[in-house]
């Protein structure tokens, strides 16, 4: 099997890790495992939670679940837009320039996204303007996998242990509505 290890590009140790989901459940879902296991081998992380349609109720259930997931991380920033659930395409030059001030705020080493197949428009866009937005970093698509089938070719696939997994469905089910 093949492992994959990232390093951090800054030689300090600390792996910059960017997240980005479209809506307040999608990192949880797509990447949570993967990070819990990163930060259960002692990897240190810095971590950027951003999620587009984080108004109200939806940035709180983020910020909670990213709380929880993230409680071993070296750093953590959650960053939330105030896009519309289901309407980002008629967003677009708006989340855009979201896309291009988190650019300027993070220099990761790795980004997490929406597949680009994913048939979610939301989803769709997202993954689109991250391989637009990050053009010599490492990007690892996640899947969302939901009624309309988004079960295609996937990247490597990142195993995740029984413990870390009941963890992360736990944090699923008490803080995302
Ligand atoms: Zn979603």
């Amino acid at each position: 099997m093949i492992t994959l290890d990232p390093v951090s590009a800054r030689g300090d140790g600390v792996l910059r890790v960017l997240c980005i989901g479209a809506h307040s459940d999608d990192i949880e879902i797509g990447c949570g495992g993967t990070l819990m296991q990163w930060l259960s081998t002692g990897t240190p992380l810095a971590v950027t939670w951003v999620v587009l349609s984080g108004k109200a109720e939806r940035g709180a259930e983020a910020r909670r679940s990213a709380k929880q997931l993230l409680n071993r991380a070296a750093a953590a920033e959650v960053v939330l837009g105030e896009f519309t659930d289901g309407r980002f395409p008629a967003e677009y030059n708006a989340v855009k320039d979201f896309f291009e001030s988190l650019k300027a705020r993070v220099n990761p080493d790795v980004v997490f996204t929406h597949r680009l197949e994913d048939r979610h428009q939301d989803h769709r866009l997202v993954g689109e303007l991250t391989w637009n937005t990050w053009r010599d970093h490492l990007i690892l698509e996640y899947e969302i996998i939901k009624y309309e089938g988004d079960l295609g070719n996937p990247q490597p696939e990142h195993r995740t242990g029984g413990k870390v997994r009941h963890r992360r469905l736990e944090v699923c089910e008490s803080e995302i509505g």
